[in-house]
This record gives C-alpha cells, sequence and structure tokens, in this order.
C-alpha cells in the first residue's frame, strides 16, 4: 500500500511539474517598502499595505496599548466571553467611517466573506459572482448551497441576463418565501486592479430585486471624498446592501468587516458561523485597526493617499517609458501579464537577483496561462525605491513577453 507521504508527493510533483508550486519566504524584517530575506535587504513591490501603515507608530502604539490594558487573548468567541471593550471601539470606528449603521468585525476577510454570505442565503436562492471575484467569496458561495450564477468579468448585460432569469424563476423550493438573490462583486479587482463598473450593477440590482455585496478590499482607504471606497466615489455607498472589506490591507493591521444597517450586522451576529464559533480578533490587531481608520481619516491619511497615487503615475508611466506594456489599470495594483506560469516565476527571480521582491501570481490564484508578476505601490515608496524598480524593469522588460 502506498504510504500517506507518497500519495502526497504525487500531488506534490504534479503541482511542480504544472510550474505551480509554492513555497513561503521567511522575511526576517517588518513589512515595508525594503523586506530581509535570506540575510539580503529586497525592495518590496508586493504588499497590500498600501498607505504603509503596517509599521506605522501610531499602528504600533495602539497594538501595545491594547495589549497592556487587555492582555494577548481574547479568551473566547465575541458571543461567550470575547467581546472586549477595543472590539466595540472598532465597529463603532468603522460604521462611523463607512457612513453605515452598523459594522462587525471578523478574524478575517475571508472569514467575513464565508459568514456573510452563509447568513444571508439557503437553498432555493441564487447568488450571482463576478467571474474574477476573490477565492474567500467563491467558496462562501458554494458553501451557502444557493444556486451559484457567474458573469463575464464587469460584463452588466450578462449579469442583466441572470438576474432576469432569477427573478421570474420559482419561488425558494423549501418555503413560499421570495427567493433571494444576492450579486457579488468587488470594487477593485484584486488580481487585475481594475474597476467595477458600480453604476450599472446598482441600477441592475434594483431593476430586479437583488442585493448586493461589495467587496472593497482593495479600494477602502483609497478611493472616495472621505476615503470609504469606490462606492463613496461614485455616490453609491447607501444604495449597497452589504458592504465588506478588510482589515489588512490599506488598515495596515488582520481582520475583516461587514458594514450596513442595523438589521443586517444584527443577523450576522445571530447566524455568521465564521463569526459565532471563532475565537475573537486579538485586543493588539483590533486596536491597531481602530487606530489605522483614524489615521486615514485625517490630513495625514490624506497625504498619504495623494503620495500613493502619485507613486502609481510614477510607476505606471515609467513602465510604460521602459517598454512594459501594462493595461489601463487606476488602482495601486499594477498587474504585469507574463501569460505562461514557468515565465512568470523566472521574471520575479530574474528581478529578486536585481532587489527587487515581486512575486508570481499563477493559477489557482488567477486562470491558468494568465500568470503575471502583481505589483503594488505603497504610499511608503521613496522616489528612490521608485528609480531602482524602474531601472531593473529596464533591464529584465525586454525580454518577457506583457500583453
Ligand atoms: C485579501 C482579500 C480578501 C480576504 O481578506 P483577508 O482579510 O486577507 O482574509 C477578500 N477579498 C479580496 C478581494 C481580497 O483581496
Amino acid at each position: 500500500m502506498e504510504s500517506f507521504d507518497d500519495q502526497l508527493q504525487q500531488q506534490l510533483d504534479a503541482i511542480r511539474d504544472a510550474g505551480l508550486y509554492r513555497e513561503l519566504r521567511r522575511i526576517d524584517s517588518a513589512q515595508s517598502p525594503h523586506i530581509a530575506i535570506l540575510g539580503r535587504s529586497l525592495l518590496n513591490f508586493s504588499s497590500n499595505d498600501y498607505l504603509g501603515l503596517a509599521n506605522h507608530p501610531a499602528l504600533k502604539e495602539a497594538a501595545c496599548k491594547a495589549v497592556e490594558q487587555f492582555g494577548a487573548g481574547s479568551g473566547g468567541s465575541r458571543l461567550i466571553s470575547g467581546s472586549l471593550a477595543p472590539h466595540h471601539q472598532l465597529e463603532e470606528s468603522l460604521a462611523r467611517f463607512k457612513g453605515a449603521q452598523a459594522a462587525v468585525s471578523f478574524s478575517s476577510g475571508y472569514a467575513a466573506a464565508l459568514g456573510t454570505i452563509g447568513a444571508l442565503l439557503d437553498k432555493g436562492d441564487v447568488i450571482v459572482l463576478d467571474k474574477l471575484v476573490h477565492a474567500s467569496i467563491v467558496d462562501a458561495a458554494r458553501l451557502c448551497q444557493a444556486k451559484l450564477r457567474v458573469f463575464d468579468h464587469n460584463d452588466v448585460t450578462g449579469l442583466g441576463k441572470i438576474l432576469k432569469w432569477a427573478s421570474t424563476g420559482p419561488k425558494a423550493a423549501a418555503s413560499s418565501r421570495k427567493r433571494r438573490i444576492l450579486i457579488v462583486t468587488e470594487s477593485v479587482f484584486s488580481m487585475d486592479g481594475d474597476l467595477a463598473p458600480l453604476r450599472e450593477i446598482v441600477e441592475m440590482k434594483e431593476r430586479h430585486g437583488a442585493w448586493l455585496m461589495l467587496d472593497e478590499a482593495h479600494a477602502t482607504g483609497l478611493f472616495g471624498q472621505h476615503r470609504r471606497g469606490l462606492a463613496e466615489a461614485f455616490e453609491l455607498g447607501h444604495r449597497v446592501e452589504i458592504q465588506l472589506g478588510t482589515l489588512g490591507k490599506a488598515f495596515g493591521s488582520a481582520g475583516g468587516y461587514v458594514c450596513g444597517s442595523r438589521k443586517l450586522i444584527e443577523l450576522l451576529i445571530n447566524k455568521a458561523r465564521s463569526f459565532i464559533f471563532s475565537t475573537a480578533p486579538t485586543p493588539a490587531t483590533t486596536a491597531a485597526a481602530t487606530a489605522a481608520i483614524e489615521l486615514v481619516q485625517s490630513d495625514e491619511g490624506e497625504r498619504r493617499r495623494n503620495l500613493l497615487w502619485s507613486n502609481v503615475d510614477r510607476v505606471k508611466n515609467g513602465l510604460v517609458t521602459s517598454g512594459c506594456q501594462i493595461p489601463v489599470v487606476r488602482s495601486a495594483i499594477i498587474p504585469i501579464i507574463v501569460g505562461d506560469e514557468a515565465k512568470a516565476v523566472s521574471l520575479s527571480s530574474a528581478l529578486s537577483e536585481l532587489g527587487i521582491f515581486i512575486p508570481a501570481i499563477r493559477y489557482p490564484t488567477v486562470a491558468r496561462g494568465e500568470a503575471r508578476l502583481r505589483l503594488t505601490v505603497s504610499a511608503a515608496h521613496s522616489s528612490s525605491d521608485i528609480a531602482t524598480l524602474l531601472g531593473a524593469f529596464t533591464r529584465c522588460c525586454e525580454k518577457p513577453r506583457p500583453t
């Protein structure tokens, strides 16, 4: 009989043969533009720490203070004994920041998607996803037992056809209640950096009586007058039923959240299994997130956002000048599509030799044959960091075949 490890080795071999093998790279420094890997300092253009807050003194101080006052662990799930003052402060800050009635936090954005979709939908309901939504939403959609339909990326006409079918279909099987229809999309797409046609989607969902869950993971802190996200920039915040986000990207901490009506949050506290059956996030990460939300709303937050956008412009212009073709993006995510998995890995290695850290993104994070370098820009990058990046690309970018 084959041993357990032999069977796993076969799977690992298949992953490696497909050019999809992954391994962890240990970083011996804080998350910042310069990271230490295997004793070398590399310039980090891979982080989601868009505003440079992960290592910011205000967040570190808030985390330390919370540890002093509330300890290292939270001791239980929120509904048992873990609902500490820092969690309540975070949720009040979040709701105020997003201009929503209420908010609830989760241990991650992944857990927030899983718990929320599962709480809202059941067998007989319909969930409709943009083809490129994040894995957490795909997993949640599968788990919730609702009928799953997918529309082509940003294809509002395709979405309309599905909604027409869904809204004229039979009532939910189990009861005579109205079938629920939930659309889920991202506002800024995590691997492509492009934007959803939000206005059209909102109009469409209202026409068909559907609900919209908007994942603002890569937009919160960056878009809109108050930096609430893309829905704010489009003046649609009040028309989105479920606003999902993470505390681990522009907010520089960790955790996830949902903002919306008081009833939505009340329902999630009662039904979201990833909230109910999981230890509450630690006081440190929670307090750091609250500090980040305050910082994002301050003058410094505005300064950092402006710095980020000017860095993004410099990087984009520089890449184009150095012969790299990049799609037109309006976010801090710049995908450099290579196509072939092995080629993407070798471009990433070549850049690493030149002191630049940008990992290759491959299947199943993106479709097969659409491997890419996902370059992300931060407000914390200096002019000389960007000059170094562009210099390295000029040397590497003639060969690869970006599309
Ligand atoms: C990162 C991400 C998530 C998950 O958030 P975590 O807090 O990292 O679990 C969800 N959706 C999108 C679009 C993301 O990019």
